[in-house]
């Protein structure tokens, strides 16, 4: 299955992200990971996006692209987590899998208030020591997902392949919701 999942930070979709990877026993491609790995292994270009993570911006998109380009080549399956953030990232990912003839099987968008989103946030930064995810970086990466990424989520809903998901229940019934999303989209195979 080639699946992306969307939604805000803090709508927990790394989590289920993970999840669903594992229960498809496909490979969990997420954009943030792979940034924050070369920032702590102080890459050239490590050191030109670290910046950028700090300060709760986005990356500019040819170097998305091109990273993303690079590590879905060999995939057949994917759960790709973070990317597309904005619409010209998603025109790239379409056009990509379109030459390859693998297009997405479905698109699942976490939903969840800007309140709950970012209560999250502030207690993960707490949990996990982030004492970088001050609250003007939190409220500037959901500034851009309303800005930016939901252009994306609109154009996905208009390609008819999105579900939507309540990202506001428990960890566990997130998870439920969404497989029976993907077990109606094997079933309308
Ligand atoms: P995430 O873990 O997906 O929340 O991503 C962490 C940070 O990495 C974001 O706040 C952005 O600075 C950067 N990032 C991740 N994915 C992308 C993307 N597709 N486009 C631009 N920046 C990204």
């Amino acid at each position: 299955m080639r699946i992306l999942i969307l939604g805000p930070q803090g709508s927990g979709k790394g989590t289920q992200a993970k999840r669903i990877a594992a229960a498809y026993g496909a490979p969990h491609v997420a954009t943030g990971d792979i940034l924050r790995a070369a920032v702590s292994n102080g890459s050239e270009f490590g050191k030109q996006v670290r910046p950028i993570l700090e300060r709760g911006d986005l990356v500019p998109d040819d170097l998305m692209i091109e990273l993303i380009r690079e590590r879905l080549a060999d995939e057949d399956t994917f759960v790709l987590d973070g990317f597309p953030r904005t619409v010209a990232q998603a025109e790239a990912l379409d056009a990509m899998l379109d030459e390859i003839g693998k297009p997405l099987d479905a698109v699942i968008l976490l939903r969840v208030s800007d309140e709950v989103a970012t209560e999250r946030l502030h207690r993960r930064a707490v949990e996990e020591g982030r004492s970088d995810d001050t609250s003007e970086v939190i409220s500037n990466r959901l500034r851009l997902y309303h800005e930016l990424t939901e252009l994306v989520v609109d154009r996905y809903q208009l390609a008819g392949i999105e579900v939507i998901v309540d990202g506001e229940q428990s960890m566990d019934d997130v998870f439920a919701s969404v497989q029976d999303a993907l077990e109606g989209v094997v079933a309308g195979r």
